[in-house]
């Protein structure tokens, strides 16, 4: 049902700017919370209830004794509660770094002249997507600059390339985009391609901070772009993701944000994001930051946390900017999307020959370039369960249908099941050495977590995969 503000007579907030920074910051300077408000905040959230404005000022201000570890230690609960032990995997495919804008933290951007721009033509992303999966990736974001080259057609026109591309047992299965915001047609025309997902980083919320950084083009606009993933809703897009680039403002305000991002849409729409990125600032080419906001690992893993207890239904990414000892940390307390396999250089995918980093062919520097074999060997040696389901997009369970976490027993029914399916493929047809016996022990073991029933009819799949059926899902 969509939001109808006629019956409810509230006013209509879609489309409208939402963040008021003096609400934000009245929020974080007058919040003084006690070690109980603290521990009443944690249990609300571990009850599964999304936290206010409030009551996430109160995590954000919680110092002194202990009680960072006690908010960590909630969100590693809820993690568990809700999530289970899955980690959903996938990759960045970056299609084209032509940009008209000048944001100044990014490699792509216009006055970065060293820079050397480059278009994957049709035939390039089929070897890069052909690559892909030669490694096992079911699921990719592609990501592209803003240029007029980058229209809504086009955007959808590589989406249909990628699907088209099946190589042995390989395919991708969901294909997320991260583009520039579109108007409504731009964004129905993208959503007719079927996409998974639209993400639009805010990059901060500050809109003061926000004119600093962004100089030129189309994205100098904030409310514009604060308003993108309103206009996705409209065009019928109800998989989104946001986001927020630390580094940029304080970090306390852009979790407000993306609080306050996150109720907005549930309100207008009543479907929140269905992802929050945290990407922190990397170096780039001719990066402009002056590093007074930098955000530290402490507040990093701190601020992860509280977005797990805030929201606890919207999906957490962190992606391979961050170093793998941060990353093994980090992801404990709620992440639920990593990438594996990451390469930034467009073609580098296919271009096996040319393995260094070269910062003038890309974004930023990623700091975790291990191949989506070894992040997958270290899940398993962790006792995650690595994931490349796509069933609730593909059966049409995505937005206010995206019954995921309010119907009883779903992750027991559907996700551990399909995260089980989707890791036996992956077994029989790319893990090597011993990745192949730790997988089967690991799908051994949560079999264990099913009901009796679910647990046969899932182990009656893996035996049709085992004889070489694919794509089985509940
Ligand atoms: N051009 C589109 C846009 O700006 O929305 C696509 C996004 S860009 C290719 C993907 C994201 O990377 C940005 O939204 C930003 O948050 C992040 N990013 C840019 N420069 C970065 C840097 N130096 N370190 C880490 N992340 C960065
Ligand atoms: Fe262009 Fe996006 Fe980079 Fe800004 S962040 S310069 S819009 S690619």
């Amino acid at each position: 049902m969509k939001f109808s503000p006629e019956k409810l007579s509230i006013p209509d907030q879609r489309m409208k700017p939402f963040i008021d920074p003096e609400e934000i910051w009245n929020l974080i300077n007058n919040t003084k919370p006690d070690k109980q408000r603290v521990r009443d905040v944690i249990a609300k959230s571990l009850n599964k209830h999304r936290l206010t404005m409030e009551e996430t000022a109160v995590l954000i201000n919680s110092v002194g004794t202990g009680l960072a570890d006690e908010i960590k230690q909630g969100a590693r609960e809820l993690k568990e509660k809700v999530y289970g032990n899955r980690i959903v995997l996938f990759a960045p495919l970056y299609v084209g770094n032509r940009c008209v804008n000048n944001c100044q933290y990014c490699g792509f951007r216009v006055t970065n002249t060293d820079a050397i721009r480059k278009t994957l033509s049709d035939n390039d992303i089929v070897k890069e997507v052909e690559a892909l999966e030669d490694n096992g990736q079911k699921r990719l974001i592609l990501v592209y600059g803003e240029h007029p080259d980058y229209s809504p057609e086009y955007i959808a026109h590589t989406v249909k390339i990628v699907y088209g591309v099946k190589k042995g047992h390989g395919e991708i299965r969901r294909v997320n985009i991260n583009a520039a915001p579109l108007d409504i047609e731009g964004f129905r025309t993208v959503g007719e391609s079927g996409i998974g997902t639209y993400q639009v980083f805010q990059e901060t919320y500050d809109p003061e901070a926000y004119k600093w950084y962004h100089l030129g083009g189309k994205k100098r606009d904030y409310g514009y772009r604060l308003t993108a993933l309103d206009r996705a809703q409209e065009a019928g897009i109800d998989d989104v993701g946001i986001g927020a680039l630390f580094g940029l403002y304080d970090w306390r305000f852009e979790v407000m944000g993306l609080v306050r991002h996150t109720n907005h849409l549930e309100a207008c729409y009543n479907v929140g994001p269905h992802t929050i990125s945290f990407p922190r600032i990397k170096d780039a080419l001719s990066l402009n930051i002056d590093g007074k906001f930098e955000t530290g690992d402490e507040d990093f893993k701190k601020l992860i946390a509280i977005l797990r207890l805030a929201v606890p239904y919207t999906g957490l990414i962190l992606t391979a900017r961050e170093a793998p000892d941060v990353r093994r940390e980090a992801m404990q307390y709620g992440v639920s999307q990593i990438d594996g396999g990451t390469k930034l250089e467009l073609g580098s995918y296919s271009d096996t020959k040319n393995e260094k980093q070269n910062l003038n062919r890309e974004q930023f520097k990623i700091n975790d370039a291990r191949s989506l074999a070894e992040v997958i060997d270290e899940l398993l040696e962790n006792d995650y369960l690595p994931s490349f389901c796509t069933s609730c997009y593909r059966m049409g369970r995505t937005g206010e249908h995206f019954m995921e976490f309010s119907v009883p027993g779903f992750i027991k029914r559907f996700c551990t099941p399909n995260a089980i399916l989707t890791l036996s493929e992956y077994i029989c047809d790319y893990a090597q050495g011993e990745t192949v016996e730790k997988g089967w022990k690991a799908i051994d073991k949560n079999l264990g977590k099913l009901e009796p029933g679910v647990a046969v009819s899932t182990r009656e799949k893996i035996e049709k995969i085992k004889l070489g059926e694919r794509d089985l899902y509940f």
